[in-house]
C-alpha cells in the first residue's frame, strides 16, 4: 500500500513520571530510527506527570521537532495515554512503547522488518520476566489463563502493548468508542494480519512501576470484562445445577417426612445451605455491578480525556477527539 503520508513511523511512548528515563530513551531510540534510515516521529504523551517530565519533553522537542508532546489534563492512565497518542500520532505503522525502556527500541527494527514482509500487527512477546517476583509471573500466568478461556478472541499472553500497528489497524482501533480500554484486548480484537516476535524483556531503567497489585487486580477485570460475558452467564448454570441439586434433595426429605415422620436435627444442613446460597447471590450480585459500573460508564459517553496543550503539530492535522 502507498501512503501519501510523509512520515513512515510513529513511536508513541506515554510518560507518567518517567524523568530520568527520558534522556536514554530518546538516545536509544535515536538511534535506531536513524539507521533504519525512515522518516519517523515520536508522539510522547505526558499523562499528568508530577515531576519534570513535561519540561523535559518539552526541552527536546525544541532541540528535535521529531519528537512531539501531548500533554494531557490529568493523569488518566496508561491505557488513555496510549490511546492519546495513537490519536495524534500519523505514520504509515504505529508503535507503542514504554518509557521506562523495558521494550527495547533496537526491536523496533525487526518489527519493522515484519511488517514490511506485508503483516499488519507484529507484537513482541516476552521470553523472561526478568527481575519480575514469583508472585507477580504466577497472577500474569493466572490472568492469562483465564481471559484465554473466557474470551472469544485469542488475546495472546505475555504479549504488552509493545508492537508495531499497521495505519489500517489504527484506524480501526480509533473507531473503538470504548471508555474501558483494555488496549491489548482491543489490538486483538480487531482481526488483521498479526505475527509475533520474542523478546527478553528486562528490568525497568530507572523509577518504579506504577502498577501495584491493587492496580493489575483492576485491570485484569477490566479485561475480562471487555472481552467476556462468561461471568455474567455463568450464574444461570450454576442456579440451574443448585435448583435440580435441591429438587432433588427436597423431594427426598418430602418423601422421608412421609415415611419416617417429621425429624428435628437439621440446623448444620439448613445453616450450610443457606449460608451458601447467601454467598452465591451476593457474589452474583457484585459480578452484575461490575458489568453495570461499565455500562454506566460507556453510558455518560465523557470524552476519553483531555488534551491541555501539544508541542509539534499541525494543528490542522490533529483529529478532534471522538
Ligand atoms: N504510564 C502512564 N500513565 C500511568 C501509569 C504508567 O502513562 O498512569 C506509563 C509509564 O510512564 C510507562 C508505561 O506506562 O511508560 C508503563 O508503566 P510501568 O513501567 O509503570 O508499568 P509496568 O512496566 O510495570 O507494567
Ligand atoms: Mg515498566
Amino acid at each position: 500500500m502507498v501512503y501519501s503520508n510523509p512520515i513512515e513511523i510513529s513511536v508513541v511512548v506515554p510518560l507518567y513520571n518517567e524523568e530520568p528515563n527520558i534522556d536514554y530513551l530518546f538516545e536509544r531510540l535515536h538511534k535506531v530510527l536513524d539507521r533504519m534510515n525512515t522518516s519517523y516521529e515520536i508522539v510522547c504523551v505526558n499523562d499528568g506527570s508530577k515531576d519534570n517530565t513535561l519540561k523535559c519533553l518539552i526541552e527536546h522537542h525544541l532541540l528535535d521537532p521529531a519528537i512531539k508532546v501531548v500533554n494531557l489534563s490529568r493523569n488518566f492512565g496508561k491505557e488513555v495515554a496510549l490511546t492519546a497518542g495513537i490519536d495524534y500520532s500519523t505514520g504509515a505503522a504505529v508503535v507503542p512503547i514504554d518509557a521506562d525502556l523495558q521494550d527495547p527500541p533496537e526491536l523496533i527494527e525487526e518489527l519493522v522488518a515484519k511488517w514490511r514482509e506485508g503483516y499488519d500487527v507484529v507484537y513482541a512477546t516476552r521470553r523472561s520476566r526478568e527481575g519480575e517476583s514469583l508472585l507477580k509471573r504466577l497472577t500474569a500466568k493466572a490472568f492469562y489463563w483465564s481471559i484465554g478461556r473466557m474470551s472469544r478472541v485469542p488475546i495472546p499472553s505475555n504479549t504488552g502493548d509493545f508492537r508495531l500497528l499497521d495505519r489500517r489497524v489504527v484506524e480501526a482501533i480509533k473507531q473503538m468508542p470504548e471508555r474501558t480500554r483494555f488496549m491489548k484486548g482491543l489490538f486483538a480484537w480487531v482481526g488483521f494480519k498479526q505475527t509475533s516476535v520474542i523478546f527478553d524483556r528486562p528490568q525497568r531503567y530507572k523509577g518504579t512501576t506504577k502498577w501495584n497489585y491493587w492496580r493489575l487486580w483492576n485491570f485484569a477485570i477490566d479485561g475480562i470484562t471487555s472481552f467476556s460475558l462468561v461471568p455474567l452467564k455463568v450464574w444461570g448454570y450454576i442456579g440451574f445445577c443448585i435448583s435440580l441439586i435441591s429438587f432433588i434433595y427436597a423431594s427426598f426429605l418430602i418423601i422421608r417426612t412421609l415415611i419416617f415422620g417429621i425429624d428435628w436435627p437439621g440446623y448444620a444442613s439448613l445453616m450450610v445451605a443457606v449460608l451458601f446460597l447467601g454467598g452465591i447471590q451476593l457474589l452474583t450480585l457484585g459480578i452484575m455491578g461490575e458489568y453495570l459500573g461499565r455500562i454506566y460508564e460507556e453510558v455518560k459517553g465523557r470524552p476519553l480525556y483531555f488534551v491541555r496543550e501539544c508541542y509539534g503539530f499541525d494543528q490542522s492535522s490533529v483529529l478532534p477527539v471522538v
